[in-house]
């Protein structure tokens, strides 16, 4: 066996036996669906200037601008479909439910692949673009609820007050919704194993949530900035190609060591 494979062994051997455990997600994960990631040379940063388009300040200064950066960001997600990582996590939480585990994803995208893809307990970091909030009169909205706007890539307005609303994302400068950040930290902080999937771990405060982990461990394409004895493990690859690789060792761990389990997981 490979030092690869015998890591993905291992891996497969953790999510069995762990009684907690969170997938910290990131835009990598979704890049193989067609979703660029935001630093890489294909990054949305390329297109729109971050300072431009990502930040609360510029939503504030000239909404209807930010309104052509919502709409393709909203497309972007609403248009891809979930990878074989994706329905690999899904799959990875309905095994571990069979056997008593507990499983969370905790992700920063927003593009909401997680959910299309069956996974029930998703925490949404930085915001579902299916909802809308007004900063002036606090209304919040369903994005469906705006059919002509979204045909016409126009600013939905706020039915009570007029103002152009917000797609309920966070900005650069925006701070965290406090019930998902308490949710979050706690899911962190009781957690036995922790795995990063295709995160740089640059973005605060995500990134500081891997740290909360008893046990730690990194799924990337490439090395993300942290020091690499905060891992205890590290598997350098596509995401969408490893993950199912560590459903495939699950499921021989878990079927021979419980025969009676139903082997159909999809
Ligand atoms: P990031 O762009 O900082 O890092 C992405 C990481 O994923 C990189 O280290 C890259 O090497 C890795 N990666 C790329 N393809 C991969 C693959 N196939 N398998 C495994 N790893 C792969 O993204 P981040 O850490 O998520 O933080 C950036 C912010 O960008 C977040 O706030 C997030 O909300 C936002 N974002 C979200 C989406 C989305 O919803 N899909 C897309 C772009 C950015």
């Amino acid at each position: 066996m490979s030092v690869r494979e015998e890591q993905i062994k291992e891996i497969a051997k953790l999510l069995s036996k762990e009684k907690r455990v969170v997938f910290l997600t990131g835009a990598g994960i979704s890049v193989p669906s067609g979703i660029p990631d935001f630093r890489s040379p294909q990054g949305i940063w390329t297109k729109y200037d971050m300072n431009e388009y990502g930040t609360l300040s510029a939503f504030m200064k000239n909404p209807e601008k930010l309104w052509t950066f919502f709409w393709d960001i909203y497309e972007m997600g609403a248009t891809a479909k979930p990878n074989s990582g994706h329905k690999a996590l899904a799959e990875i939480e309905k095994i571990r439910e069979k056997i008593g585990k507990h499983t969370v994803i905790i992700t920063q995208n927003i593009d909401l692949l997680h959910t299309k893809a069956g996974n029930k307990y998703v925490i949404e970091l930085h915001g579902n673009p299916e909802k809308l909030v007004c900063l002036k009169c606090g209304e919040n909205y369903e994005l469906n609820e705006f059919k002509i706007e979204r045909e016409k890539k126009l600013p939905p307005r706020c039915k009570k007050c007029g103002e152009i609303l917000k797609m309920d994302i966070i900005l650069f400068g925006e701070q965290l919704k406090t019930d998902t950040i308490k949710n979050a930290f706690y899911e962190a902080q009781m957690a036995d194993l922790i795995i990063a999937v295709g995160t740089s771990l640059a973005v605060s405060p995500a990134n500081s949530l891997f740290f909360y982990g008893k046990k730690r461990g990194i799924i990337n394409l490439e090395m993300p900035i942290i020091p690499v004895f905060e891992a205890d493990f590290i598997l350098l690859g596509d995401a969408s190609k490893i993950l199912p690789q560590i459903v495939y060792k699950l499921k021989d761990i878990v079927y021979n060591e419980k025969p009676d389990l139903e082997r159909n997981d999809k």
